[in-house]
């Protein structure tokens, strides 16, 4: 329903903002004299409150307000009136500090108040000339006008009414419609409303009383105490004062033109009843009049009542469910499925809990906005909500859980999110993955609660991810090592501090002679001892800080060329990278920067071939600027993955490293041999050198040689040695020195 998108459009639109710039800490700083310098927003057509008059200058009550709360500061005030939705804008996007507003529910997550300096309520205004409509209730069906991102459309989302909103970009825009009868009612605010119809002698009028009052505060985006605290002081200021009650007498007769109007009004009805009370005894009207304010209180009461019921509704709801999917909220998930799990534990039934994460939420975010991301949650949320007797919750971030009771349900989920491309959601599928566990299992472990529950099934999801596969069950074997977060956590304590080098060198096959060493990072823990690469560096990649140890390494090399000139002066170092290094925007700037008193062709990137694969636009570009810099690329790993060199000829790759698997058995292995000797003559036809990783005996170098290998690394020629190792190795001729 059109209401309901609007709603949601404007949550979203705050969610989105609250992502961007709603952080915790406040951006909002002082002047260095530590006076303020606030700029004020508001409505350009909001008469008597605040308009632009005709001299294009702010005026109004809250205008006036605003000088009279700075009168005898230091601090500076500017105010710039718009339309209403840029100015809610421009405070969530922080080019404007303040702006006075009703404190709905909605904003109050995105903005801080104010204490009340003034109260409006809404009406409903028609054409004169048409159909009158005295209630909401009677706008179903309706076209109702109301400006965007106002009170009155977030608000007439939490009631039922079957209407047809036409959004409109002003409060004067909103009134034209009604009189071009392009909408059939408008909702504002009584007070401006009356008065831009007066200013602007529309045929229109209110129909119907007043509902909603609402007070009226100034609002600053949330977290700003600096300028929050400031305006409540100020305005504390101006009742203590008095000048909060010169500026209302100054526009006393504007903002109670409604009081005047009812006054005006009952002059004429006291007329009529004179003449009435004349015919009609005074015991018979004051009876009619008692009975008459009775009634009154009794529905202005009904009303209350209701109304109160209904805020209490909405509370229990924001407390228990996430307002976008319209499921349960982790809190409330954990207390709901508790309960189930004492029945079940009771009754003996089977209990599974699936989560589910989508893993292209955070792409689709990237490439087509939070609102598209958003919009399939909402789509998952609701294939969720037809699993009966289940209970479903979002946790967030494009993660879900659910609770099942039998094997069969779990594969009804799954079938259900295969079907996806059945349906005719526009093309951007969910692509989920699910973990689960189930509560007989537990069991055994004599776990019982529903955090545990929970936990191994997002354990069970994170490791189906891991394992690319789409449906993992929890076991015990696949526990996270709890030393991973150890190391983690230690690598965000110390850096690169512990981290040292080891470097491997390379035998050209045709001179005999060391040209080449590759630089191995080691982590010298002070608990674990030596630690491995393979142990650490995937953890640095998930956490996002491979980059900062690529850097210290690029950096240590040539710490260590710059240290041994003569000796490492026609050597070229490989230096390890990952995808998350290619796709880093100062990759490129930060190399250049690093080699640039080095000679061309003194370093070489190694990228595994998987990475490759899947990057290979972003690579490809990279690799280019790389080469303009002369840092040649290599392909690590080759014979792991996809193992095809038909891509490699599009990008700048200057050698294909051969991995381990394909060398260790080389003579044994056929199949192998043919893959080697095949990959070999591909290469060089396509103009790159190759060299075998991983080369133990002098068997494998004699084939490789054969094969007319360029290079070979490993411990037939040494294993990964210190600094002070590998420089007495430098210059050495291998071949003949080491072997005949
Ligand atoms: P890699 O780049 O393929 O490095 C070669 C690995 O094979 C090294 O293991 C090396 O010690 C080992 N190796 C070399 N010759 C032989 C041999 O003859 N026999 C055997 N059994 N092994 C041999 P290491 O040092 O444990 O490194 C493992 C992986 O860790 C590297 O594989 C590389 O992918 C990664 N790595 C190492 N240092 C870095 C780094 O600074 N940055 C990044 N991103 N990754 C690194
Ligand atoms: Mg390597
Ligand atoms: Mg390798």
């Amino acid at each position: 329903m059109r209401v309901f998108s609007n709603l949601r459009n404007f949550v979203l639109l705050c969610l989105l903002y609250s992502n961007v710039s709603a952080s915790p800490e406040n951006d909002y700083e002082a002047n260095p004299d530590g006076t303020l310098h606030i700029t004020f927003v508001g409505s350009q057509f909001y008469p008597p409150l605040e308009w632009t008059n005709s001299n294009n200058k702010p005026d109004g009550f809250i205008t006036d307000l605003r000088y009279a709360m700075f009168e005898n500061t230091n601090d500076q005030i500017e105010t710039r009136l718009m339309k209403w939705e840029d100015a809610i804008n421009s405070v969530l996007d922080g080019s404007a500090d303040a702006m006075a507003m009703i404190p709905s529910e909605e904003r109050l997550e995105f903005f801080d108040f104010t204490q009340p300096f003034y109260y409006v309520s809404h009406g409903i205004f028609v054409n004169s000339e048409g159909t009158k409509y005295e209630r909401l209730i009677d706008l179903k069906g309706r076209k109702v006008a109301m400006v965007k991102s106002a009170f009155a459309l977030s608000n007439i989302d939490k009631f039922d009414y079957d209407i047809q909103i036409v959004p409109v970009d002003t409060e004067l825009e909103c009134l034209l419609v009604v009189e071009e009868k392009v909408a059939d009612v408008c909702i504002e605010v009584t007070l401006s409303s009356n008065a831009l119809i007066e200013d602007n002698n529309l045929n229109l009028e209110m129909s119907g009383p007043s509902f909603w009052p609402q007070p009226y505060v100034f609002g600053v985006k949330k977290g700003n105490e600096l300028v929050l605290n400031k305006l409540k002081t100020q305005l504390a200021k101006t009742y203590v004062d008095g000048s909060y009650h010169d500026v209302y007498e100054k526009w006393e007769d504007r903002l109670e033109t409604n009081s005047q109007n009812f006054w005006t009004s009952m002059q004429h009805l006291s007329w009529l009843v004179l003449g009435l009370s004349v015919a009609i005894c005074f015991f018979l009207l004051a009876n009619r009049f008692l009975r008459k304010k009775i009634a009154e209180k009794t529905s202005e009461l009904e009303e209350e009542l209701a109304n109160s019921r209904l805020l209490q509704e909405q509370n229990t709801y924001n407390y228990n469910y996430d307002h976008t999917t319209d499921l349960l909220n982790r809190r409330a998930f954990f207390e709901v499925l508790d309960c189930r799990l004492n029945r079940h534990l009771k009754e003996k039934e089977p209990l599974y809990v699936v989560a589910i994460r989508l893993t292209n939420f955070v792409s689709v975010i990237s490439v087509f906005g939070y609102n598209s991301a958003m919009d399939i949650a909402v789509n998952v949320s609701n294939k969720l909500k037809q699993f009966d007797k289940s209970i479903a919750s979002y946790f967030g971030s494009g993660v879900f859980v659910i609770s099942l009771y039998s094997k069969q349900a779990i594969d009804e989920l799954v079938q259900t999110f295969s079907n996806y491309l059945d349906s005719n959601y526009e093309q951007i599928e969910p692509l989920p993955v699910f973990g689960v566990s189930d509560l007989d299992e537990q069991l055994e472990s004599k776990v019982m609660d529903s955090s545990e529950l929970v936990r191994r099934a997002i354990t069970a999801m994170s490791y189906a991810e891991q394992k690319r596969v789409n449906l993992f069950c929890y076991s015990k074997e696949i526990e996270p090592d709890s030393r991973n977060i150890k190391l983690l956590n230690d690598y965000q304590k110390v850096g690169c501090q512990q981290f040292l080098l080891h470097y491997q060198p390379q035998v050209d096959i045709n001179s005999g002679v060391i040209t080449h060493v590759e630089a191995l990072i080691r982590w010298e823990h002070p608990k674990y001892g030596m630690v491995p690469p393979y142990l650490f560096i995937p953890l640095l990649e998930e956490s996002g800080n491979i980059t900062a140890v690529t850097r210290w390494v690029l950096q240590e090399v040539i710490l260590f060329i710059n240290a041994s000139k003569s000796t490492a002066d026609n050597i070229t170092f490989s230096i390890n990278i990952t995808t998350r290094d290619l796709v880093d925007e100062n990759f490129v700037s930060f190399v250049k920067d690093a080699v640039k008193d080095l000679r061309p062709n003194s370093i070489i990137f190694e990228v595994t071939e998987t990475e490759l694969v899947e990057e290979t636009d972003k690579a490809k570009k990279v690799m280019e600027e790389l080469e303009e810099l002369g840092v040649s690329c290599a392909v690590d790993d080759y014979g792991t993955g996809y193992s095809s060199l038909s891509y490699l000829h599009e990008l700048s790759v200057n050698e294909i490293k051969l991995d381990r698997s394909l060398i260790l058995n080389l003579n044994q292995n056929d199949r192998a041999l043919k893959i080697v000797d095949s990959t070999i003559k591909l290469a060089h036809a396509l103009g790159l050198k190759v060299v075998a990783e991983g080369v133990e005996d002098m068997d494998i170098y004699e084939t490789l040689a054969l094969l007319k290998c360029d290079r070979i690394q490993g411990y037939l020629i040494s294993k990964p040695v210190p600094e002070h190792e590998i420089k007495k190795l430098l210059g050495v001729a291998w071949q003949e020195e080491m072997v005949s």
